[in-house]
This record gives C-alpha cells, sequence and structure tokens, in this order.
C-alpha cells in the first residue's frame, strides 16, 4: 500500500510538473507573438496602374482581364481610358 501510495504521488508530481512546463511555453509563445503588428491586414501585393503609373494594394484595384492578361487600374476612369486606348 505505501508503494502504491509513492507512486500515486510521483505521478501527480509528474503531471503536475508537465502543466506548469505546458503553461511557461505557452506564455512565451503569446508574448512572442504579441508585438507582431496588427496594421498589415491586407496580402501587402502591390499591382500597378499603368494608365496613370501608379502602384496600389491589389484589394484595392479593379480587375480587368484583357486578351488573358490580367490589368489592374486604381478607378473605373482609369479603366475605362485603357479600353479606350486599346480599340
Ligand atoms: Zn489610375
Amino acid at each position: 500500500m505505501e508503494m502504491l501510495g509513492f507512486l500515486r504521488f510521483v505521478l501527480f508530481a509528474l503531471i503536475a510538473y508537465i502543466i506548469y512546463k505546458t503553461i511557461r511555453v505557452y506564455h512565451a509563445l503569446t508574448q512572442k507573438s504579441h508585438p507582431s503588428p496588427k496594421s498589415e491586414q491586407t496580402s501587402g501585393l502591390m499591382v500597378k496602374d499603368n494608365v496613370c503609373n501608379t502602384y496600389l494594394p491589389k484589394e484595392d484595384a479593379i480587375k480587368e482581364i484583357i486578351d488573358g492578361k490580367e490589368f489592374f487600374f486604381c478607378s473605373q476612369e482609369c479603366r475605362q481610358k485603357y479600353l479606350e486606348s486599346k480599340k
């Protein structure tokens, strides 16, 4: 009976140690990931508007497929200008 009690104690101590270690690792991970800037929500990919020669985020650009190629424009105005010039 005494041996069993000792084993239980060792097992309990081991589990407590593992939990303690896990919490420490978890804290270290959350601390490291915390300072990362939240501002970058976009993909960061920039595309060029060939009409007015400006770069803008892909998310904000107007996409147009002309002759199987992707073109990006900052506004409908630039898109129209490009389409007019193609004619
Ligand atoms: Zn433009």
